[in-house]
């Protein structure tokens, strides 16, 4: 019998963390408990991929709409209902915040709805007062959105906030040109709100193939967003008369003023109205809302973690080694607060690589490469593997590129496009890269990730049989090398 009240400790209850404590109480017959201060299911769940992937949903119909006259229906588009949709969304959300909790009891976890902090090596403390040790710990805290350092930042909103708008804003200006930043433009244009995007930057989706970068910021700008490239925000205020009648400097957008609807929002404290904005272009402009999608952050602060020597990098991420053991043997992290491959499935691999190496004596580092992914646009991008410039700075590549107009949007007299890509290794004929700019994308590259991964060459794609008519044929009967590189 250990002497410690468990054998695993884990701190926050998202996906990495709830899968860890499972996998390890009900399939290697650890005792273990877990604390978390907010909802069970963490981001992904409760203020991220979930919620956001409904509002794409959401957001797709009025175009479903539109094309399905073109296809002999006759059919209004009608108006988009907010309140109505996000009253099913809280629904839905507080059945799978309750999918997660039991998952925890029926494993045999305990659970502490509570903040737990790291006292020593092998002890937590909770907001309870309850102090509690464990032969180990696992840090699952993950990260949260962070705001730029200017002044009245706090009169933005962060993508926490987006899910519990009383009222969808007329018009709102996003900072950023990450995944969240194009995400949240392209679901609340679809939404009907006039969306304007700063990216400071020359194009959105850094690190990204920039050929499907391009189609993607095409798209969107086709799609009514009025994305500025090259351009951040430098001033922030409540707005005033002047600049609600249009006399304060180029005034760009203005709407409902945020007063009237402001409720109970969670927003920025400060916020009574709509926000000046100027930007580094020198423009001005009124929007109803600002909204930063400007990065996130590890939750590591006030937690102990320095006091007791686990190390933190830079960005206050826990620096881990490949089983996601911290600096203190006893101390392991996993997931966005670790701050790695910052995506669900990763934090998922990652606990069930520490259950394995810890609670079963098999030692498995986590593999974080050729980690198929999705950005949740409009059209949407699936990759896998090496971007083009990522691949040629790396060795000669041939290039097999091919983009059209889908039969399904064609027909209805859109003018979308789709990308097929593959990026193909002269030497060695392996499949480098993959990226698809199309509906479903995420579902294809899946798919594609698995050849991808298994080390397809180009000719194993080319023997492959295409799926007729359909958009992902193209991946196999691209026959000629649109460009060496
Ligand atoms: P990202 O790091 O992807 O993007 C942040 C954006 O904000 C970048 O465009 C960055 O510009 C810009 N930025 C950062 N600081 C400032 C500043 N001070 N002023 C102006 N602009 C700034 O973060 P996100 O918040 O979009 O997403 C966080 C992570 O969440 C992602 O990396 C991803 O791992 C995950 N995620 C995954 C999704 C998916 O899989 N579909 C969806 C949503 C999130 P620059 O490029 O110049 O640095």
């Amino acid at each position: 019998m250990s002497d410690f009240d468990y054998d695993l400790f884990v701190i926050g209850g998202g996906s990495g963390g709830v899968r860890a404590a499972r996998v390890a109480a009900s399939e290697t017959g650890a005792r273990v408990a877990l604390a978390e201060d907010d909802r069970y299911g963490g981001t992904c769940v409760i203020r991220g991929c979930v919620p956001k992937k409904l509002m794409v949903f959401a957001s797709e119909f009025a175009e479903v709409a539109e094309d399905a006259r073109a296809y002999g229906w006759s059919m209004d588009r009608g108006d988009f209902d907010w309140s109505a949709f996000r009253t099913r969304l809280n629904g839905e959300l507080d059945r799978l915040e309750g999918v997660y909790r039991s998952l925890l009891k029926n494993a045999g976890v305990t659970t502490y709805d509570a903040r737990a902090v790291i006292r020593d090596t092998h002890t937590v403390e909770l907001s309870t007062g309850e102090s509690l040790t464990a032969k180990h710990i696992l840090v699952a805290t993950g990260g949260r959105p962070v705001r730029p350092d200017i002044p009245n930042a706090d009169l933005g909103i962060v993508s926490d906030d987006i899910f519990h708008l009383p009222e969808l804003p007329k018009s709102i200006l996003i900072i950023g040109g990450g995944y969240i930043a194009c995400e949240f433009a392209c679901i609340l244009n679809g939404m009907g709100v006039e969306v304007t995007q700063y990216y400071r930057g020359a194009q959105v989706l850094r690190g990204f193939d920039e050929e499907a970068r391009g189609l993607i910021s095409d798209a969107m700008k086709e799609r009514g967003i009025a994305l500025h490239t090259g351009t951040d925000i430098v001033e922030m205020r409540c707005a005033t008369d002047d600049d609600l009648s249009g006399k304060s400097d180029g005034a760009i957008s203005m709407g409902t003023p945020m007063h009237e609807i402001a409720g109970d929002a969670p927003q920025g404290e400060n916020r009574d109205g709509p926000i000046w904005v100027k930007a580094t272009n020198g423009q001005s402009g009124v929007f109803d809302a600002v909204f930063f999608a400007t990065g996130r952050s590890p939750n590591t602060v006030d937690m102990g973690l320095e006091e007791v020597g686990v190390k933190l990098g830079r960005k206050g991420e826990i620096v881990v080694d490949e089983y996601s053991q911290t600096a203190i043997p006893s101390i392991y992290a996993i997931g966005d607060v670790t701050d790695r491959v910052n995506l669900t499935p990763v934090a998922i691999r990652e606990g069930m690589a520490f259950v394995e190496t810890v609670f079963r004596g098999n030692p498995t580092p986590v593999d974080h490469e050729l980690i198929p992914s999705a950005v949740f646009t409009q059209p949407e991008f699936g990759t896998v593997g090496l971007s083009e410039e990522q691949a040629a700075e790396q060795e000669a590549v041939e290039i097999y590129s091919t983009s059209f107009r889908p039969m399904q949007s064609a027909f209805a007299g859109r003018s979308d496009r789709v990308m097929m890509k593959l990026v193909v290794s002269k030497e060695s004929r392996k499949v480098l890269g993959c990226h698809i700019v199309a509906p479903n994308a995420g579902e294809m590259i899946q798919l594609a990730g698995i050849a991808v991964k298994m080390g397809a060459t180009k000719e194993d794609f080319d023997r492959t049989v295409a799926v007729h008519p359909t958009m992902s044929e193209e991946i196999v009967t691209m026959r000629k090398a649109t460009r060496t590189a």
